[in-house]
């Protein structure tokens, strides 16, 4: 057996890569790092790779991560401009530097430095999107930085997505990874939870793995995805796990519209599930009982209540 799981916008690439993945021609972490190349090259999916809407000066800046289950060895890119893989620069990061997280210029020089593929990631699409944002903003007067990053961040409609994907094979080992433009007109050199790990990423082959999309400060203010894989291994089943962990964020201080958090999660055994805080999302699986990704709904769980 295989399994992998991702957020809906994954389908496509786990579709791509799983035949060679339960042939062995991939091991786990190819699968996640191939089926990202999928998402990041879509320039239809603005919130990953090339596509994404930029940043409030204009540009495209990704933050990627990568987790090997089986040994937690991890690699990250956050803020890198002008790559077309950031995940396998974070790939890169892990097997061929003694780091975990580049950022930046020296993500970007570092990128140069393994070869990897430069690319625009800019599209007239994403730039015109930019644009209206912006002429939306001076319309209303706002012109200061800060006051435009915090009303357009705090626009749910521009500030999601974010690709995730999980992979388990038939010898119990597991990888992660998690690729994203980030918030749409987030403040240049903004990290989000995606390139953090323990935040929007985390893969532990002896429980499970979770990775996370939505508002990424509040899962980099709870390091959400470690402690979705910790209640695994307290014995709550996957679609617990991920509803229980969003449950953690009711205790924090944050705007209604902030309170936005989707979590996908494939335990060690093939088990899986997902929650989120909106009704009607779902997210992607899929094992050898199926011929193609399924989409299956998130467990709903309302961040309104009391904490
Ligand atoms: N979590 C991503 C970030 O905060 C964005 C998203 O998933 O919507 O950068």
């Amino acid at each position: 057996m295989a399994w992998m799981v991702a957020s809906a916008n994954g389908a496509a690439g786990i579709d791509a890569v799983f035949e060679r993945f339960c042939a062995g021609e991939l091991d786990v972490l190819d699968a996640v790092e191939r089926a990202a190349w999928v998402v990041e090259d879509d320039p239809e999916d603005h919130s990953v790779g090339a596509g994404g809407v930029p940043n409030l000066f204009g540009a495209v800046e990704l933050d990627a991560s990568i987790m090997d289950g089986v040994t937690l060895r991890a690699g990250a890119v956050a803020g890198l401009r002008g790559f077309r893989h950031p995940i396998s620069v974070a790939r890169a990061v892990m097997e061929r530097t003694p780091h975990v997280l580049l950022v930046g210029e020296g993500a970007a020089t570092f990128a140069r430095v393994i070869g990897a593929e430069p690319a625009v990631l800019e599209t007239q699409a994403s730039l015109q999107a930019w644009q209206r944002a912006i002429a939306s903003l001076e319309a209303q007067e706002l012109r200061d930085p800060l006051t435009m990053v915090r009303a357009l961040t705090h626009d749910p409609e521009r500030a999601v997505g974010t690709v995730n994907f999980l992979a388990l094979d038939d010898e119990g080992r597991m990888a992660s990874a998690v690729s994203t433009s980030g918030w749409a007109l987030k403040w240049p050199g903004r990290a989000g939870d995606s390139p953090v790990i323990g935040a929007g990423n985390y893969c532990d082959a002896t429980v499970g793995a979770a990775a996370c999309t939505g508002f990424g400060e509040l899962s980099l203010r709870t390091q959400l995805a470690a402690r979705c894989v910790d209640l695994l291994a307290a014995g709550a089943d996957p679609s617990e796990a991920a509803s229980r962990a969003i449950g953690l964020l009711r205790r924090l201080d944050a705007p209604s519209s902030e309170r936005i958090m989707h979590i996908v999660v494939l335990r060690a055994d093939g088990q899986h599930g997902a929650a989120s805080t909106r009704a009607g999302t779902r997210y992607a699986w899929r094992d050898t009982s199926v011929p193609r990704a399924v989409l299956a709904p998130r467990v709903v769980v309302a961040l309104d209540g009391p904490a």
